[in-house]
């Protein structure tokens, strides 16, 4: 991290003003001290009830790591998917399917606090209102970045969508691969699961087929 005009910002960042491209979601990296502080003292607890020494040199900083870790992961729960969408749409006619896949995804599962990740391939169908792009993988972020169920994880972008834009259809497809799953329990270790939401037009079967089969290639 390298601090410039007082804003944490990340080195691929950087990389991105020297090449003067758009900024993309830039990535802050601030926590609140006192919730690190006692998530950092009950990280120390679990590490110590598992029978390891925190006192070992290896272990020394890993509550506080691990504890700002566990923040930045969720910190889904301080933004606000809805503004992140009005602060970038525009008043459009076009009116054809607009289709952003391969989303990188990264959550973590409410059951196990252990982390899914996969892809999201999201769709919608203006309705005199077209979205900044990039807000589209933000929300997926904003959402992800709590903890989740897919199933919860595919309808929250989904509604966050259809109300905030109001377009004629929304379409979120999302494949995820879950540790708790090949880590632990059935251990299914190249076991993906998909989950999808319709709304609107892609109610209706052509409409969904034709966006299922531009990203067909990429669904597993
Ligand atoms: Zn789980």
């Amino acid at each position: 991290m390298y601090k410039l005009d007082s804003v944490f910002i990340s080195p691929s960042d950087i990389l991105l003003i020297f090449t003067k491209k758009k900024m993309p979601y830039r990535k802050y990296e601030e926590y609140n001290i006192k919730v690190t502080e006692e998530a950092k003292e009950n990280f120390k607890s679990i590490i110590e009830n598992i029978g390891e020494d925190t006192a070992r040199e290896g272990l020394m900083k890993t509550p506080e790591r691990a504890a700002k870790a566990m923040l930045y992961l969720t910190q889904g729960y301080n933004q606000d998917p809805v503004e992140i969408l009005k602060s970038a749409m525009f008043k459009e006619g076009y009116d054809e399917m607009v289709i952003v896949k391969d989303i990188e995804l990264y959550s973590l599962c409410e059951h196990h606090i252990l982390p899914f990740f996969g892809k999201a391939h999201i769709a919608y169908i203006p309705d005199g209102y077209i979205v900044g792009l990039s807000k589209i993988p933000r929300i997926v972020d904003v959402f992800a970045r709590r903890l989740q169920v897919q199933e919860r994880l595919t309808h929250d972008i989904l509604e966050c969508i259809n109300n905030t834009l109001k377009p004629k259809g929304v379409a979120v497809v999302i494949e995820a691969a879950h540790m708790c799953m090949m880590m632990r329990g059935v251990q299914k270790q190249s076991s993906v699961t998909t989950t999808s939401g319709f709304r609107g037009q892609f109610e209706k079967i052509e409409t969904r087929n034709e966006f299922l089969k531009l990203i067909s290639d990429k669904l597993s």
